[in-house]
């Protein structure tokens, strides 16, 4: 048996909440491994479409002991994103293991033992930054399979100029619909077409020449009761009347979403205009496909060249964690930012929860949370063997998990 460090932690994703946490842990002290199953970091964000800004403002976009980049303006750019994080994991080189997947999480007497692609390691404490967009999700439509035309994820559209000449229907208007919509408007693709099942509470990105999101801070203080009508009205004032063109309101209203469901808001940077112009229509829900055709939920048929689903992402933790009952019913962490689970000492979360300010501010909240709590906890544990067997099923690891 092999005693396990009370400070150990693996961090299990290199992405921004990843960083923000190893950085953190680092700083204070703590003995901090990163696993990062791809070779180099930011690949989630170069294969987002290369017109990607961030739809948070600039001043939300630092990390843990690195201010954001100037230069891009009030929205960062991809590529500036990723210079970013490659910088800023380059501090932490030492620590970060690439090509490194983490395949399974076992909870042992003291402390958790991590599988990888590379063998198994053992810490007291682990910090799952995975990513809460991991898997895209497409609906298994009827007839899906058999579709004559394009299905992509708006995921991975790449350069939308590629749809120019293009017949183009969008599924879902909410936060990744409307940035393909953003960017489409930009472009010319023969017809756009959204379809939705409701629509969405928009927030436009800029109130008089100046960036909403840089009240965040404030949004953040206040209750849905408060801002469900304050993005209404905002949405009205600045946007008009969106029912006229078929984007309909959502029962719920955006603030109410956030907090409740973890949905983002839509956010508008061209897409409304070009709806008002016509030059994108709402069209009712998806049902099925059919051939060359996709129906829609009033029996109508369209044909468009290319579909892409704005149906959204799971973070796909079932099969590294299931049976710790960390995960809810829908997938997603109990403790998604850094709260301590009481179930799970020494598992840790981060970079599951959208908040107002954006993620790299939720990475900063997470990580100093989990700090806080690691370094509670070890002033608690003496150093102590790692045993075999689970200390919640009494099976042993291999078990546990399977
Ligand atoms: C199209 C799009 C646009 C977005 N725009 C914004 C935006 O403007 N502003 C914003 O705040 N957020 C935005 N987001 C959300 C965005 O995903 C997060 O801001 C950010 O990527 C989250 O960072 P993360 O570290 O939590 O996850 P990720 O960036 O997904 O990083 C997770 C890391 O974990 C690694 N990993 C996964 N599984 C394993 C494993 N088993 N073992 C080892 N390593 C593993 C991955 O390779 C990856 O490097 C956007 C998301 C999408 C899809």
């Amino acid at each position: 048996m092999k005693p396990v460090d009370p400070r150990s932690v693996l961090v299990i994703g290199a992405g921004l909440s990843g960083l923000a946490a190893a950085r953190t842990l680092a700083d204070r002290g703590l003995a901090v491994t990163v696993l990062e199953t791809r070779d180099r970091v930011a690949e989630p964000w170069r294969s987002r479409h290369t017109a990607l800004r961030l739809n948070i403002h600039r001043a939300f976009a630092g990390l843990p002991g690195q201010a954001a980049p100037h230069g891009d303006g009030a929205f960062l750019q991809r590529d500036t994103v990723v210079a970013q994080l490659e910088h800023y994991a380059s501090g932490l080189s030492d620590r970060v293991e690439y090509g490194t997947k983490a395949t399974r999480i076992t909870r042992m007497a003291t402390g958790w033992r991590v599988t990888t692609t590379k063998g198994d390691r053992d810490a007291a404490n682990v910090v799952i930054a995975t990513g809460r967009d991991r898997v895209p999700q497409i609906p298994d439509w009827p007839g899906r399979d058999g579709f004559e035309g394009a299905l992509v994820h708006a995921g991975n559209v790449g350069d939308v100029a590629r749809f120019d000449g293009k017949r183009v229907l969008i599924v879902g208007a909410g936060n990744s619909g409307s940035d393909v919509l953003n960017h489409l408007a930009r472009h010319k693709p023969a017809e756009v077409l959204v379809s939705v099942r409701h629509g969405p509470a928009v927030v436009p990105t800029r109130v008089f020449g100046l960036p909403l999101h840089r009240l965040a801070r404030l949004f953040a203080l206040l209750p849905a009761p408060i801002l469900d009508p304050a993005f209404r009205l905002t949405q009205w004032l600045f946007l008009g009347n969106l029912g006229r063109y078929g984007l309909t309101s959502h029962p719920d209203g955006g603030g109410t979403r956030l907090l409740r469901d973890g949905i983002a808001f839509a956010i508008d940077d061209g897409f409304v205009a070009a709806l008002k112009r016509g030059r994108i229509r709402v069209v009712p829900e998806l049902t099925a496909f059919d051939g060359k055709d996709v129906v829609l939920a009033n029996g109508q048929c369209v044909r468009p060249d290319v579909v892409i689903a704005a149906t959204g992402y799971r973070p796909g933790l079932e099969a590294l964690i299931a049976p710790l009952g960390a995960l809810d019913a829908t997938g997603q962490p109990r403790a998604p930012m850094g709260e301590p689970d009481p179930d799970n000492p020494g598992l840790w979360f981060t970079g599951f929860r959208p908040i107002f300010t954006g993620y790299f501010d939720a990475a900063r909240i997470a990580a100093d949370r989990i700090a806080a709590g690691i370094l509670a906890g070890a002033e608690n544990r003496p150093a102590s063997p790692v045993e075999a067997g689970n200390h919640v099923t009494g099976k042993a690891p291999e078990e546990a998990l399977a």
